[in-house]
C-alpha cells in the first residue's frame, strides 16, 4: 500500500496543486475531497466497489435497470466506486452509452487496473492518489517495451493507457515464463481471461489502489463490499475486504476461492450476483424488499 504521500507532478491531470500550509492542516479526507467536483456521502451505509465488464455490466436489461436505479436513488447512502481495467476515455463512453439503462456516474473511478484514480463525475484524475503511482511507473515503459517486443504471442492493445501497458495475448504462443525477465524491471505482469496482459508498476493493482483510497477517505472497511469476475479482480479479493465473486467468474479466479477468506461466491451472474453477495454480507436491508417491476 502506498498511502497518502506528498504531492508530486502528475501527467494527465487538468490541474495540479501543491500542498500549501492550509492543506497540511487539513485531514487526509478533506485534502482529497478538495479535488472532487461533488462531495461524497459523509456517512455512507455501504461502500460498493464494482468491476464493470462481467460484473456491473452483466445481466438482463431489466435487472441492470433496477440495480442502476437503486444506485442512483441511494447516492447519499451508497458510495459507489468503479474498479475497472478500462481507461477513463472508455469509462466516459460507457457512461454515455449505458445512460439509457439508468447507469449514473459513480462517486469515484479506479481505472487502468488500479493505475488511475479519478473523480467519477468529471473523470478527472486525482493528483493525490495518482502521483505515487506515476512515480513508480516513471521510466518503466522505456525499459520493458524492448523486452516485450521480443516475446511471441503479444499484440499491443489500441488503448490510451496511463501508467501501464496493455496487450492482447495468444495463449497458444505466449510462454508466460518469459514475463519473469520483464518483471525484473520493477513491473508486475498480470494475465487475465487468457486474453489480456497488463504490465503495471510493481505492487500497483486494483486492491492496492482501493486500500489507498479507503485510507485517504478514512472509511470504515466494514462498510466495503467489492465485486468482480476476472483475475484482475483477485487483488481486490486478496485485500481481505468483504468481496463477491459473481457466478460467471472466470475459471482461474474461481480456483483461487479457497484462499480468499472473506470472498463470497455468488450463484447468480453479474448484477444479480452483486445483490446476492450484498444480502450475504448483511446489506440486503438497503434494497429489500426489492420492488417488483
Ligand atoms: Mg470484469
Amino acid at each position: 500500500m502506498i498511502g497518502p504521500v506528498p504531492l508530486a507532478r502528475v501527467s494527465g491531470c487538468r490541474s495540479v496543486w501543491g500542498p500549501g500550509p492550509a492543506d497540511r492542516l487539513r485531514s487526509p479526507r478533506a485534502r482529497f475531497e478538495r479535488h472532487l467536483s461533488a462531495s461524497l456521502p459523509s456517512d455512507p451505509d455501504l461502500v460498493l466497489v464494482t468491476d464493470l465488464d462481467g460484473t456491473l455490466l452483466e445481466g438482463t436489461d431489466s435487472t441492470r435497470r433496477r440495480v442502476y436505479g437503486w444506485l442512483a436513488a441511494e447516492r447519499r447512502r451508497v458510495l459507489h466506486v468503479f474498479c475497472t481495467g478500462r481507461d477513463l476515455g472508455s469509462v466516459g463512453r460507457l457512461l454515455a452509452r449505458e445512460a439509457a439503462l439508468g447507469l449514473q456516474a459513480p462517486h469515484l473511478v479506479i481505472g487502468d487496473v488500479g493505475c488511475t484514480v479519478a473523480c467519477g463525475v468529471t473523470l478527472t484524475p486525482l493528483p493525490l492518489a495518482v502521483a505515487p503511482i506515476e512515480a513508480l511507473w516513471h521510466g518503466r515503459a522505456e525499459r520493458v517495451l524492448p523486452l516485450l517486443k521480443l516475446i511471441p504471442g503479444l499484440s499491443p492493445q489500441p488503448l490510451s493507457t496511463e501508467r501501464r501497458l496493455a496487450y492482447g495475448i495468444d495463449p497458444h504462443r505466449l510462454d508466460t515464463r518469459r514475463l519473469a525477465a520483464v518483471e525484473a524491471h520493477g513491473v508486475d505482469c498480470l494475465v487475465s481471461g487468457d486474453k489480456y496482459l497488463d504490465v503495471l508498476p510493481a505492487g500497483v493493482n486494483k486492491g492496492s489502489s482501493l486500500l489507498d483510497l479507503l485510507a485517504w477517505l478514512e472509511l470504515d472497511r466494514r462498510l466495503v463490499v467489492t465485486a468482480g469476475d476476472s483475475l484482475n479482480d483477485l487483488a481486490m479479493f486478496e485485500t481481505g475486504l468483504q468481496s463477491v465473486m459473481v457466478g460467471n467468474a472466470e475459471a482461474a479466479l474461481a480456483r483461487a476461492l479457497p484462499g480468499l477468506a472473506r470472498t463470497y461466491r455468488a450463484d447468480a451472474h453479474g448484477c444479480d450476483g452483486i445483490l446476492e453477495g450484498l444480502r450475504h454480507f448483511g446489506f440486503g436491508h438497503l434494497f429489500d424488499p426489492w420492488p417488483e417491476p
